[in-house]
């Protein structure tokens, strides 16, 4: 299998810290500071049998809004470009932004199959609030918290049955 799954989204969604819990390792690195320059971290995932290769598109440097949407249009296009599923994670406690909006658009015009990430999704509560991501009309948002580990499992059932 030479399955290769893209992790998108914008700035301290929390990428790395699914990246780091799916691949069970500290390699990519966790910034609270948007705006750090981060290259892009490969690791091996391997779950219930199955391998796939895991991307955290980081790597930006960000010193204005203009830069900003460039870079994250790049980086979902070389997204799109090599990988095989693509992970849109965006962020329950902070909701929806115009970033994210940016990002949606592009991936609905793709083929590549997308998986709506909800993390920061800590408690039960938070459940809830995922709802609004079905605006962005890439399918049912995905619950988990990176950070805590829950629904972890079940995502990566859902990236094996989406390969
Ligand atoms: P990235 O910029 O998208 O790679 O985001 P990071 O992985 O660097 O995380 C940004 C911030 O969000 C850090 O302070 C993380 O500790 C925090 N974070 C990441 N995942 C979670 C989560 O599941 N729950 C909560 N509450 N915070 C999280
Ligand atoms: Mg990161």
């Amino acid at each position: 299998m030479g399955n290769i799954v893209a992790i998108v989204g914008r700035p301290n969604v929390g990428k790395s810290t699914l990246f780091n819990r799916l691949t069970q390792s500290r390699q990519a690195i966790v910034n609270d500071e948007a705006g750090t320059t981060r290259d892009r971290q490969y690791g091996k995932v391997d779950w219930t049998g199955k391998e796939f290769s895991l991307v955290d598109t980081g790597g930006w440097v960000i010193n204005s809004d203009d830069v900003f949407e460039e870079e994250i249009n790049k980086q979902v296009q070389v997204a799109l470009d090599e990988a095989d599923v693509i992970l849109f994670v965006v962020d329950v406690l902070n909701g929806i932004t115009d970033l994210d909006i940016e990002v949606a658009k592009i991936l609905r015009r793709n083929k590549k199959p997308v998986i709506v990430v909800a993390n920061k999704a800590d408690n039960f509560e938070m459940h809830a609030a995922s709802a609004e991501f079905y605006s962005f009309g890439l399918g049912d948002p995905f619950c988990v918290s990176a950070i805590n580990g829950s629904n972890s499992g079940d995502l990566l059932d859902k990236i094996i049955e989406t390969l």
